[in-house]
């Protein structure tokens, strides 16, 4: 038994904190409250500590790092983690061919395939995951499969084979669906597609999630298509990465809450999730217009070198522009001869080169094969103070490993909300914040016996310093090992011991 002796305990469900213990018996949360240690028991000190239950981290791109025994999830004080989102998850199976660069988040996959969701969570199992894993199905990785990356509506027969791989994902123990309806083939669903598909999610008593077709002029357009599949088939529908991203659309956020407030109001069940960053991250294709991905990357490559269709392109890519070149960086550059470039702005290559800041997106896209990775600096703090504080927004990373430097969500999520935004900015009481990366997303997604110190539940707790809870990543260095947290107990076994955070984050921990 482990005595988590004389801590200050913040249980997740927004209840005032009190001092307090936590026994753990093997796997589970024997008894919270006072406790005497008795010899039978390892106890750990708390004192001046937080012990909380495991945060929860519910749009993870991790699909494929879970299975790699990475730390940058548990070392942030998650014991579980939701993967499978914005309509990509590595099941069923999807052809390696023609995809559009946006699947190139998978790209460590290599041949490895999982022809459906029984096949991941074996592999899962025998991969000694670091944190509790839950799947979506992907809209657009199903789509791909049946019908790879053509536009247009499904034929009857294909709509059928989508319905009963979801289904079948379903079934085996996927707990929903996923859209990423701004992203191919995602985007070529239409809203009758979706309600089929939220039809079978609703008889397995599962949920949508959706990434929307939207995050910009239309957000409001997007956001009531998201409640209108919510009222329609009565599934609970999660608005993910909630933002009104470029500064031409921040006007709209307070419309955006009305409507979801409204909604809820009126028996929707919605939720809502958000990263705690000013920047978002993406491919640089999803700056250009939806028409010019049809057919997957090579297509593209080819529309970009035919003088009249890049003009069009370039046309549309700039007046679907709602933030300006210069708050866009390199992220990721796949090839070795253009690392150099990564961390500057499309703006700065434009000044270099001489050309336009649009010119350079493009030859960019085209140089890379489309696989350049962005961080774009989308949102004003007003706004993210407004999501980050609504009572249905739940905390998340929405982040992955890649080279070059990727967004500092993936490593440092938790710790730079509580560290950030709770303590030093005052956005909210520790207890809402714990309840938001806990008790919350764990009663959104129906996560049993999770999100609450409580007897009988999973022994997932993380225990911290809420003084010293913080991070050193930023956007030029985005891969520093957190501060403050100090133990993390996943399934009532160590991920973290204080003191190894640093052995356990062992330098750059980025896939080479
Ligand atoms: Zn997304």
């Amino acid at each position: 038994m482990i005595l988590l002796h004389n801590g200050i305990v913040v249980d997740g469900s927004g209840q005032p904190s009190q001092h307090g213990s936590v026994l753990i018996r093997d796997q589970t949360v024997e008894s919270v409250g006072t406790i005497e240690a008795t010899p039978d028991m390892e106890v750990v000190d708390c004192s001046n500590r937080v012990i909380a239950p495991g945060f929860i981290d519910v749009h993870s791109h991790a699909d494929l790092e879970v299975m790699q025994h990475r730390p940058e999830k548990v070392m942030q004080g998650v014991t579980t983690e939701v993967v499978g989102n914005c309509g990509f998850s590595l099941f069923p199976t999807i052809p390696s061919s023609e995809l559009v660069p946006a699947f190139e988040i998978f790209s460590g996959r290599g041949e490895k395939k999982w022809p459906d969701a029984a096949a991941y969570f074996e592999d899962l199992e025998t991969s000694e995951s670091r944190t509790n894993v839950a799947a979506l199905t992907g809209h657009s990785t199903l789509r791909a499969g049946v019908s790879g990356m053509r536009a247009g509506k499904l034929e009857t027969a294909e709509q059928r084979e989508v319905e009963k791989r979801l289904s079948a994902c379903l079934e085996q123990g996927s707990i929903g669906l996923s859209t990423g309806l701004n992203e191919v083939p995602s985007s070529y669903g239409d809203f009758d597609e979706l309600v089929s598909l939220c039809q079978v999610v609703k008889r397995y008593d599962a949920f949508y999630t959706s990434h929307l077709r939207d995050y910009k002029f239309r957000i409001l357009e997007a956001v009531e298509e998201a409640l209108d599949l919510g009222r329609r088939t009565q599934v609970p529908v999660q608005i993910s990465h909630l933002q009104a991203a470029g500064y031409k659309t921040w006007d709209k956020m307070d419309a955006v809450l009305e409507l979801i407030d409204r909604a809820s109001a009126e028996g929707v069940d919605v939720g809502i999730d958000a990263y705690p960053y000013l920047a978002g991250s993406a491919g640089l294709t999803q700056l250009l217009p939806i028409w010019s991905l049809e057919g997957g990357t090579r297509q593209l490559l080819q529309r970009l070198r035919d003088p009249d269709t890049r003009q069009r392109i370039a046309a549309e890519t700039e007046s679907g522009m709602a933030n300006r070149w210069q708050d866009v960086l390199l992220a990721t550059m796949t090839h070795p001869d253009q690392a150099d470039l990564v961390g500057k702005t499309v703006q700065d290559i434009a000044d270099e080169r001489g050309c336009s800041g649009l010119a350079a997106a493009l030859d960019l896209v085209l140089e890379t094969q489309a696989t350049v990775v962005i961080v774009s600096f989308n949102q004003s703090e007003e706004n993210l103070r407004k999501v980050l504080s609504h009572p249905l927004t739940s905390i998340i990373t929405d982040g992955l490993v890649t080279d070059g430097k990727p967004h500092p969500r993936t490593f440092g999520t938790y710790p730079t909300f509580l560290g950030e935004f709770v303590r030093e900015k005052s956005w909210m009481s520790l207890e809402d914040a714990i309840y938001k990366v806990t008790g919350l997303p764990a009663q959104r997604f129906h996560l049993e016996r999770e999100g609450l110190l409580r007897p009988g539940y999973h022994a997932n707790i993380t225990v911290f310093s809420a003084a010293e809870i913080g991070t050193q990543s930023n956007y030029e260095v985005p891969d520093c090992a957190p501060q403050g947290i100090e133990h993390v107990l996943v399934n009532g076994s160590w991920g973290v011991r204080q003191g190894q955070l640093q052995e356990l984050f062992s330098g750059r921990p980025v896939r080479t």
